[in-house]
């Protein structure tokens, strides 16, 4: 098999300071999958704005397109994020194809990607517009099929959780046990 790329390589094409960086922001690059023959990686993903970067071998050349806007071709015009997904990739020997289409978008084909800065993008909160609005009927059904699933004391955890801080839920589940709600009914 072909090396398309390897430390030395990467050493090679990438600048000092730009290794330097990504070397530690590597050790945060979750998710590392293949896509569309490259590689897909979440960098940052506990930091307040984690961003997604693939980086395959598009006509030969390692080519990356990232979630901070960079989209490039040549390791050399790199960003610390893309950087970070290539040096991990190579850390998990990763099997890169050499023949990797660049993606059009950096989300899973099931969820909505709102790539555009367009204000009515931004201003939903992502996912809203991925799935058809649901009935609370439906909603109830979905939701008590999930809950079945769960051991019993895992779901009773939860319910508590829940109900600590929502007097409604603490009220329904005091009157379903059959127990009194006294501290609960000064304002129904
Ligand atoms: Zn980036």
């Amino acid at each position: 098999m072909v090396v398309l790329i390897d430390f030395d390589s990467l050493h090679g094409s990438v600048a000092p300071e730009i290794l330097d960086a990504a070397y530690p922001v590597a050790e945060d690059v979750d998710d590392l999958r293949p896509h569309s023959g490259g590689a897909l990686g979440t960098v940052g993903q506990d930091s307040p704005a984690p961003q997604r970067a693939w980086a395959g071998f598009v006509d030969g050349t390692l080519t990356g397109r990232c979630e901070c806007g960079t989209v490039t071709t040549g390791p050399e015009n790199f960003c610390v994020h893309l950087v970070a997904v290539v040096v991990t990739a190579l850390n998990e020997a990763f099997p890169w194809s050499p023949t990797a289409t660049l993606p059009d978008t950096l989300d899973d084909p099931a969820t909505f990607a709102p790539d555009t800065d367009s204000p009515a993008a931004s201003a939903s909160p992502a996912g809203a517009a991925a799935r058809p609005p649901e009935s609370p009927e439906s909603t109830i059904r979905r939701l008590a099929g999930v809950a079945a699933t769960l051991p019993p004391a895992t779901l009773a955890h939860l319910l508590a959780q829940h109900a600590a801080t929502d007097p409604r839920l603490e009220a329904a589940l005091l009157t379903a046990a059959g127990l009194p709600t006294p501290h609960l009914l000064k304002n129904p």
